[in-house]
């Protein structure tokens, strides 16, 4: 499973191992056979090669707590912008959207949209998948979520109707499965269809499973806007009914209007968690979030999928019940130029970098019809980012000892099938900006702790026990990078762009990066809880 790999000394870095209170310490690593033997100085090992690191820091791999690269990792092993960016582990299959299991009467439709991909999937469980995945190979260690979207899908389909108890049952059997066989929790998407369709009695039974084999409950709640209060109730609720713990995925209050919110959603979490409700966060060091551009309109518009939707949209009376309810919702003059199109498929595309303002001023119309012209042009296949958050907001979550980084992205690189539309700057800067721009130069933690962050409270969260710490008998997944010189270079402008800093990375004991350059290997491993 393990590549085979000469010993290796990584000498002369400046440790931080990985406890929030480490104390940094210049010593020398030897790693043998993936694993780390021994820490000291100095270190010497005949025929061992030797990693260069004065000056630099040695820290464990970041670990991604929030990834989306259920796809790219079957299309794209190097990771480069992971790699770039410090990443040796990510956690993938976030938001109720994982590719397994795919069963059911919707598995002929999903596996003929992912061949769009030219991609030849067959599997049908977890197991399959990672197989699949290992099979590939990967740069990078890589972990996922069983989601509750694609659960769902797999039983009910895409109707926005409640389940029955006997389809409720069908899918904690799946998810039983799914756990069974490695998968690190249960995701979910509310907002999205069809994880919008699910009622409390669904998720609680769900979360009940999850509970049973000690494996957390990964949320994009709700709302993270409008109805942000009742969907932390809920999200706690859910905690408190079955003892399942809590992982709130990029946790933000959307939407100026909503800012007042954000006191009253920290408060109801401390509430839960002086009543022993395990509940922790992550989030992404930016300001703006990106998703789909139909999460604007209300669930009923996706009811029965894409299709339906697309004809709903046609009807001007369904255009007039949608735009009073952006009315109603995002009470700001300057939505439309808050709003940039990141990917838009078919004749869409030439929208991609604009703002929705921008591609209404092109096209001539009104900036509400030209949304939805550029809907129908894409068949609801657009996905934006929106300028909606408070970096006050963004200070106060990165203070909390309970919230994690994920870049809620998925792998790119700079070239190959991931190269394409307009990703959100996080998919390349992520872990570089946090350290540099909040870490580094913001002060807003001690940089130990924030190195904890990012590696063994992660890893602690989600029960991987070998990573996450500089100790003797782990994995040796290194960061090793000069903090003078980190940065993240992506911008929502121009987001193709490598973070820079990183001098060498190592996973499982091999180095994917050496001195700044990719060495073209792929150590990593497909991680099962
Ligand atoms: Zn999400």
């Amino acid at each position: 499973m393990y590549p085979m790999s000469k010993p290796l000394i990584i000498r002369g870095g400046t440790i931080i191992d990985g406890r929030a209170r480490a104390k940094p310490t210049r010593a020398d690593i030897l790693v043998v056979k993936g694993r780390i033997q021994k820490i000291g100085k100095p270190i010497r090992a005949s025929g061992a090669t030797v990693l260069d690191a004065k000056g630099a820091l040695v820290t464990p791999g970041f670990i991604d707590v929030h990834a989306h690269s259920d796809i790219p990792a079957l299309q794209d092993s190097s990771a480069q912008g992971r790699v770039f960016d410090g990443v040796t582990t990510e956690l993938s299959g976030t938001c109720g959207l994982s590719l397994f299991p795919l069963t059911g009467a919707t598995a002929p439709s999903r596996r003929k949209g992912l061949s769009k991909h030219g991609l030849a999937c067959d599997w049908t469980t977890a197991a399959d998948y990672f197989d699949v995945v290992t099979s590939y190979g990967t740069a990078i260690n890589r972990g996922f979520f069983v989601g509750h979207g694609t659960v769902r899908a797999s039983v009910v389909g895409y109707e926005g109707r409640r389940a029955t108890i006997k389809e409720i049952d069908h899918m904690a059997g799946l998810l039983s499965e799914s756990f069974e066989q490695g998968a690190f929790g249960l995701s979910s998407g509310l907002c999205y269809p069809p994880g919008c369709f699910a009622g409390r009695r669904e998720m609680t039974a769900l979360c009940k499973v999850a509970a049973e084999f000690g494996r957390p409950y990964v949320t994009h709640m709700r709302s993270e806007g409008q109805s942000a209060l009742s969907a932390i109730r809920e999200t706690l609720g859910y905690g408190r009914a079955t003892g399942v713990p809590i992982q709130i995925s990029h946790l933000k209050i959307a939407g100026r209007g909503n800012w007042w919110k954000f006191d009253r959603v920290m408060a109801l979490i401390d509430a839960a968690k002086a009543d022993g409700v395990d509940v922790a966060a992550d989030r992404y060091p930016y300001l703006a979030s990106q998703t789909g551009l139909a999460t604007l309109f209300p669930d009923w518009l996706m009811d029965g999928g894409a299709e339906k939707a697309l004809a709903r949209l046609t009807r001007p009376s369904t255009r007039r019940k949608l735009m009073a309810y952006i009315r109603r919702t995002h009470r700001r003059k300057d939505l439309w130029g808050t709003i940039q199109i990141a990917r838009a498929k078919g004749r869409a595309e030439a929208f991609e970098g604009m703002t929705v303002q921008d591609a209404a001023d092109h096209m001539g119309l009104p900036p509400q019809d030209a949304l939805f012209e550029i809907l129908i042009a894409s068949k609801m296949n657009c996905s934006a980012i929106y300028f909606n958050m408070s970096e006050d907001h963004l200070v106060q979550i990165y203070k909390r000892r309970d919230v994690m980084v994920g870049s809620d992205s998925c792998s790119r690189s700079l070239t190959g099938p991931t190269a394409e539309g307009q990703p959100h700057p996080r998919t390349f800067g992520t872990f570089a900006r946090f350290l540099s721009h909040y870490v580094i130069k913001k002060k807003l933690l001690p940089l130990p702790a924030a190195i904890a962050k990012i590696t063994s409270q992660s890893a602690k969260r989600f029960g991987i026990t070998d990573r996450g710490h500089i100790k003797q008998g782990l994995r040796a997944d290194l960061a090793i990078f000069d903090p003078a010189t980190l940065r993240d270079n992506a911008t929502f402008e121009k987001p193709f762009q490598l973070s820079s800093g990183m001098r060498h990375l190592l996973v499982n004991g091999v180095a994917v990066l050496k001195n700044g350059k990719e060495t073209g290997k792929r150590p990593g491993v497909v991680l099962r809880a």
